[in-house]
């Protein structure tokens, strides 16, 4: 593959054989569940009732029997089994930090296999979940990123995760029951696990909108954040398509050194990164975009790189989120220092910026921000394979 290829090409031509069979609701936008049942023979004046009614079991209620859809005809119930499946990723294990974080492995049709993390604290509940088994980037600290891709999740496998977890968290309200009555465990969800969710843009969508609908699971566009490493050309895309928050892997305060950590800098550097996310805030109509900085020791964490950081920014709503380095076997890098970060934090918070530092959560169950990996894709990249994959 020569140096000017699209990085996007490798992604849109890997196989995606499904198994076939009928089809899923679950991962259908509203027009698709209309298309759905109107081709399967429900009249087209019904149509957008029914939509409502299966929409409400689904996603309000969390139901995935057609049997439990007690307002649906009993006839009509048993055509919709007869044609149609509610179907959501299995968990195939569990595993519960010290902490009270939670990592699920879940399957994927075709065995694959990916990672959710429900993440309980004071004040919210947040669900990190993946975009893709794998990811085509290589960012070099990401334990992801050695990971081979093998394919882009469906918009059902991805809203299925958060169904998922609701299951585990027995957060459904009962049937009958409004969105609001229980408390809720997962008030956030942030696209952080693994892949690139802007390599998986039309299902991202479609699931997050999923996520957003007021009738169903019913989360605010401001309760999502969307992490990207910087796929420039779906920057606007996303804000005017989906409007959830933004969050970018920005790592480095020079091209040198985020070509090294985040090598799609290659092909978008950071003055084109940073042009793209000028226009975000006003094209989503939303607030702050979230910089988040991995800190490596020696690597990105000098006072100078504060300053930098400080600089480049400058103009751009934004809170920066230093991420203490998490560590996998045969990782390159270290952490840096705790006195090292917080120095760093208070260049960047005299500057008047918000510089939390991201706690490490569940790191005893290896479920912290880039050590998702599944135990099943251990296999790693070859150099040609990441060249033929990215383009770079
Ligand atoms: N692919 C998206 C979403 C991924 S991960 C992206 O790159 O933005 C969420 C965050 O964790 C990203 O900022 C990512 O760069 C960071 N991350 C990856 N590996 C890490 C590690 N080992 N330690 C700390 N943060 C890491
Ligand atoms: Fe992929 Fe994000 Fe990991 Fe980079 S940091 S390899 S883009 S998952």
């Amino acid at each position: 593959m020569t140096q000017t290829a699209p990085i996007t090409q490798d992604v849109m031509t890997l196989p995606r054989k499904l198994p076939d069979g009928p089809i899923n609701l679950v991962g259908l936008t509203r027009e698709g569940l209309r298309a759905a049942l109107i081709a399967a023979g429900t009249p087209d004046r019904q149509a957008k009732m029914r939509v409502n009614q299966i929409w409400q079991w689904l996603y309000q209620w969390g139901v995935r029997d057609f049997d439990a859809m007690t307002n649906l005809a009993k006839g009509y119930r048993a055509e919709l089994a007869e044609r149609f499946v509610i179907e959501i990723p299995e968990v195939v294990n569990k595993q519960v930090s010290a902490d009270g974080t939670r990592k699920y492995l879940v399957r994927i049709a075709g065995g694959h296999e990916v990672e959710v993390v429900y993440i309980p604290e004071t004040d919210r509940g947040t669900l990190c979940i993946s975009s893709q088994v794998g990811c085509t980037l290589t960012c070099s600290f990401c334990h992801t990123g050695t990971q081979k891709l093998v394919r882009n999740l469906t918009a059902g496998e991805i809203i299925g995760q958060v169904m998922l977890a609701r299951d585990d968290l027995n957060e459904w309200p009962r049937p009958g029951e409004g969105a609001g009555e229980r408390p809720r465990l997962i008030s956030n969800i942030v696209l952080m696990g693994m892949g690139e969710p802007l390599y998986n843009f039309d299902n991202v969508r479609d699931a997050m909108k999923i996520a957003m609908d007021g009738e169903g699971i019913s989360l605010s566009r401001r309760r999502i954040t969307l992490s990207t490493s910087g796929v420039v050309p779906e920057i606007a895309r996303a804000a005017e398509e989906i409007g959830c928050l933004l969050a970018v892997s920005f790592h480095a305060t020079t091209d040198e050194v985020r070509d090294r950590l985040v090598p799609i800098n290659k092909r978008w550097n950071i003055a084109t990164l940073l042009n793209a996310l000028r226009d975000y805030p006003r094209l989503s109509n939303s607030e702050r975009i979230t910089f988040e900085y991995v800190m490596l020791k020696d690597v990105n964490d000098s006072d100078e790189d504060a300053r930098r950081l400080v600089r480049l920014i400058a103009g751009i709503p934004a809170k920066i989120n230093l991420i203490p380095f998490n560590e996998w076997p045969g990782s390159p890098y270290t952490r840096s220092d705790w006195a090292r970060i917080e120095r760093f934090a208070d260049i960047i918070y005299k500057a008047g910026y918000a510089s939390p530092i991201r706690t490490p959560r569940g790191e005893d169950i290896m479920a912290a921000c880039g050590q998702l990996k599944s135990a099943t894709e251990r296999a790693r990249k070859s150099r040609a394979q990441i060249e033929a994959e990215t383009g770079l």
